[in-house]
């Protein structure tokens, strides 16, 4: 069996880009379909991220889906940095004259965009496989899978690849125009969720000499913690004793003594890395999200940069269906490459400096002790972290 679908926007990949971008384009009264590799069911239990910037959270509430984020989201108007046990507050709202990040899981994030989506009539096809992307260097690109043993084309005007780090979209654009920029950690976060109080009100990120941990949160009694190990450690090493022994003796002692352990109920291990593809488009179709680049979580900017770049993409289209501009279009890689590549500046710096890298010599950790301690005693250099954190402007 086969059938022929169509729409203006063809999006590939569900998750929150995905989501977000089509969401604002119904807004804008502009058509688009979702088509997704993975089960819904999938996608909505996903952990991820958990931060999200003050630009993010505008976008939801513009598209009609912040009311749950506002109601039931933690807003942090400080982080603790923690270095071999000392633990310094930056006062982020007092450094960025009031902004605030807002603790809300990307889970959450997610449920909210499908229950819109669903509610207006979205169209989101799941369980898609073999999407591939045709004649995207034409105006009538189109999209081929298959679905329940149905074979399917999706003919429309652009293709947004929304697909994630190992999506078909990045693929598509050929060789000879893209660029790859990358760099790989050797170490990788083991992460556990716990149905425990958190350990601090405030996102905690620990520097210690066994490794790097974050204590972070989801709700009053849904905790995230992470530790740093070897990037080839294999899960099954890692049982819930041994992470929560580990955990503490990373922590400061303050932050150790109150900490509620229970068992984990996900537990996973993430690699690091830092990954940009340049350009965002070619022809007809354009990046958006992990599709086009990664960050190490470190400074909570994967999930913040999908939405800044679906800003911009959104706009764009929005320019283009509604005066006929096509300038936006073309400016779209270059305007989202620029706060990309400041996001990813701040991610790596971060990492470097809570940290610890195997091949770092003594000398290495003394200038990474050194800026630490420049950090805490200066209130400029706290000012420029706390603006990055908070979130560039878009
Ligand atoms: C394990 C993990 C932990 C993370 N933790 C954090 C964190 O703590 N803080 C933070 O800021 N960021 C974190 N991130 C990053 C953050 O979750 C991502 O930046 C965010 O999900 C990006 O959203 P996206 O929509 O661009 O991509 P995704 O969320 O990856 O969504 C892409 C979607 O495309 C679908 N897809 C892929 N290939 C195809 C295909 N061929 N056909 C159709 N559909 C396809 C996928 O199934 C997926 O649903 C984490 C990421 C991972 C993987």
């Amino acid at each position: 069996m086969s059938e022929t679908l169509k729409t203006q926007v063809a999006i590939i990949g569900g998750g929150p880009a995905g989501l977000l971008l089509s969401q604002i384009l119904h807004l804008a009264g502009i058509d688009s379909v979702i088509v997704e590799r993975q089960s819904r069911d999938y996608v909505m239990a996903r952990i991820r991220a958990g931060v999200l910037e003050q630009g993010l959270v505008d976008m939801l509430t513009a598209a009609g889906v912040g009311e749950r984020a506002a109601a039931e989201g933690l807003p942090h108007h400080g982080v603790q940095l923690a270095f071999e046990g000392e633990m310094h507050r930056i006062d982020l709202s007092g450094l960025t004259g009031g902004k605030q990040v807002l603790v809300y899981g990307q889970t959450e994030v997610t449920r909210d965009l499908y229950a819109a989506r669903d509610a207006m009539g979205g169209v989101i096809l799941d369980e898609a496989a073999d999407v591939t992307p045709y004649d995207i260097e034409t105006d009538t690109p189109y999209l081929t899978f298959t679905r329940h043993g149905t074979d399917y084309r999706l003919d429309c005007q652009f293709v947004a690849a929304c697909d994630g780090y190992h999506g078909v979209g990045r693929r598509t654009i050929p060789e000879r125009v893209q660029r790859i920029f990358e760099k790989v950690y050797p170490f990788g976060w083991l992460g556990v969720l716990s149905r425990t109080p958190p350990v601090h009100e405030e996102i905690i990120y620990a520097n210690h000499s066994r490794g790097f941990a974050l204590c972070s949160l989801r709700n009053p009694q849904l905790s995230r913690y992470y530790i740093q190990v070897p990037v080839d450690t294999p899960l099954d090493a890692w049982p819930d004793d041994r992470f929560w022994e580990e955990l503490k003796r990373r922590l400061p002692a303050e932050a150790a003594a109150t900490l509620v352990t229970g068992p984990s109920i996900e537990k996973s291990i993430a690699p690091l890395r830092s990954f940009v593809a340049e350009p965002l488009s070619h022809g007809r179709l354009f990046l958006a999200g992990d599709a086009a680049h990664i960050v190490p979580p470190t400074g909570a900017k994967g999930l913040n940069l999908a939405a800044s770049d679906v800003n911009y993409l959104s706009e764009a289209l929005i320019g283009y269906y509604r005066n006929g501009d096509e300038a936006a279009l073309t400016g779209y890689s270059e305007r989202a490459l620029n706060r990309i590549w400041k996001a990813e500046r701040f991610s790596w710096w971060m990492t470097k400096l809570m940290h610890q890298f195997p091949e770092d010599s003594e000398f290495d950790r003394r200038i990474q002790r050194a800026e630490f301690d420049f950090l805490i005693g200066s209130p400029a250099y706290q000012a420029a972290m706390a603006e990055n954190y908070v979130g560039l402007p878009y």
